[in-house]
């Protein structure tokens, strides 16, 4: 059997060395536009107040996944699927090539969300994904902090990532001045005692925190960074963390059903039977996305146990509370999730 899997994060590595585990004799290949190696997501919101993240955030190299009989093509973008063929095509630069499968596992993940109203402005501003954009800011943030000056930053965004991030520039010397739509930090994961606490917390730390902002646009000039807002006002940098998007369209564009995430049963399975998917791209039939690394892992050991052996139970969603990264907080009651 010739299984072909699309995304090397927690969900994609995760399920193809489970399923080597239980059947070594499955031909097992990732595809992944990634070069540095397996990585840890989470961590990236801790980029700044680290040494050597770079480095420490891998948690495998491909090399040592390789080992494992498992073959990665790295810096190789999936372009399309064609499902009649059951092939997928493959671009590594400008070499051509497709891949066959007998079953395809995308685990594509998701981007940075950006707001309508700032997508005219994306030169203006950077976002916090992925290794390569952590790589890319902390360049910038050494470039300013070459000329003495401690970086000035606008994070837009007072969720999970956003106060994380503000959090760890704060600790790590530098100004943050966060933008929130609403009028509570977190509203989706913390009751309103715990925001009242964060807030705190993050106020206590030496960050400007600002609600009800409705941020219509981010200008630069001269260097500078502006924000269009109730409380605008001039930076060095701009953060865009307004939650995440599942990288659906190569599943649209292959004729899948596709909402928020990529339509699945309870068996993660898509609505092409040799076709699943798992991880933040994934859609379950009560319409949630498990974007969490627990209920990931969960997921891609369980399609692993499933391909070798259909007769198990569908997958369930475990009950767990995310727990934010902020430096000096704890909620004392986060919500299930
Ligand atoms: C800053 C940050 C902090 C977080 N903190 C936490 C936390 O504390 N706790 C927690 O549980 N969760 C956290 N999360 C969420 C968690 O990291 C994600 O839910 C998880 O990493 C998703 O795993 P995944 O394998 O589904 O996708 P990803 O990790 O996104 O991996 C998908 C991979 O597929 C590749 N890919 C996509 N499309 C293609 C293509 N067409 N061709 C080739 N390759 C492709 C991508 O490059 C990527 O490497 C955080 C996320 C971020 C961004």
């Amino acid at each position: 059997m010739k299984v072909v899997i699309i995304g090397s994060g927690f969900a994609g590595i995760t399920f193809a060395e489970k399923l080597h585990t239980l059947n070594p004799d499955v031909r097992i290949t990732v595809v992944t536009r990634e070069s540095d190696g397996f990585y840890s997501r989470p961590l990236l919101s801790h980029g700044f107040s680290k040494d050597g993240i770079e480095q420490s955030i891998i948690l495998k190299t491909f090399e040592t996944i390789r080992q494992k009989a498992i073959e990665i093509l790295t810096e190789t973008e999936a372009e399309a699927i064609d499902r009649h063929h059951k092939i997928v095509n493959l671009a590594a630069g400008s070499i051509k090539t497709s891949i066959d499968y007998d079953i395809l596992v995308l685990a594509q993940g998701s981007a940075a969300f950006i707001p309508p109203a700032l997508m005219a402005d994306r030169n203006n501003f950077y976002l916090l994904n992925s290794l390569a954009d952590l790589k890319e800011l902390r360049q910038i943030r050494q470039q300013l902090l070459s000329k003495n000056k401690p970086p000035h930053w606008a994070i837009i965004g007072g969720g999970l990532i956003g106060c994380e991030v503000a959090s760890d520039l704060v600790v790590s010397g530098d100004k943050v001045t966060l933008f929130h739509a609403m009028d509570r930090l977190m509203e989706r994961q913390l009751s309103n005692d715990d925001s009242a606490k964060l807030l705190k917390v993050l106020k206590d730390s030496g960050v400007n925190v600002l609600f009800n902002q409705s941020v219509t646009g981010i200008d630069k000039k001269g260097g500078e960074i502006l924000v269009n807002s109730n409380n605008g006002g001039k930076f060095d940098v701009g953060l865009v963390s307004c939650g995440f998007k599942p990288r659906t369209e190569l599943a649209a564009a292959a004729g899948l059903a596709v909402n928020r995430g990529i339509k699945v049963n309870s068996f993660m399975q898509t609505t092409d039977p040799a076709i699943f998917a798992i991880g933040d791209v994934a859609e379950l039939p009560n319409g949630k996305l498990y974007a969490f690394i627990l209920p990931i892992r969960g997921q891609a050991q369980w399609l692993a146990e499933y391909l070798v052996d259909e007769d198990i139970q569908p997958w369930i969603a475990p009950d767990f509370k995310p727990k934010s990264k902020v430096h000096g907080f704890v909620a004392d009651n986060p919500k299930f999730f």
